[in-house]
């Protein structure tokens, strides 16, 4: 799965959603998130973020950010 990192907070360009072919990013609070069992891991969000906040869940040290984004896929809305 790909995951949601710190640099989208506040962020929410929203280009990601656009390019999802399976549209699993929702909408929290203060940044989007990425559903880890709907993710296809397609990887053609990665590039189209303007923050460089979505991250590939292979790189080291993204185990606060992959709890997050399962917690708060299943408590805010798909968009
Ligand atoms: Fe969607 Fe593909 Fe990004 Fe996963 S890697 S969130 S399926 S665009």
């Amino acid at each position: 799965t790909y995951v949601v990192t710190e640099n989208c907070i506040k962020c929410k360009y929203m280009d990601c959603v656009e390019v999802c072919p399976v549209d699993c990013f929702y909408e929290g609070e203060n940044m989007l998130v990425i559903h880890p069992d709907e993710c296809i891991d397609c990887g053609v969000c990665e590039p189209e973020c303007p923050a460089n906040a979505i991250k590939p869940d292979t790189e080291e040290n993204l185990e606060q950010w992959l709890q997050l984004n399962a917690e708060m896929a299943q408590n805010w809305p798909n968009i």
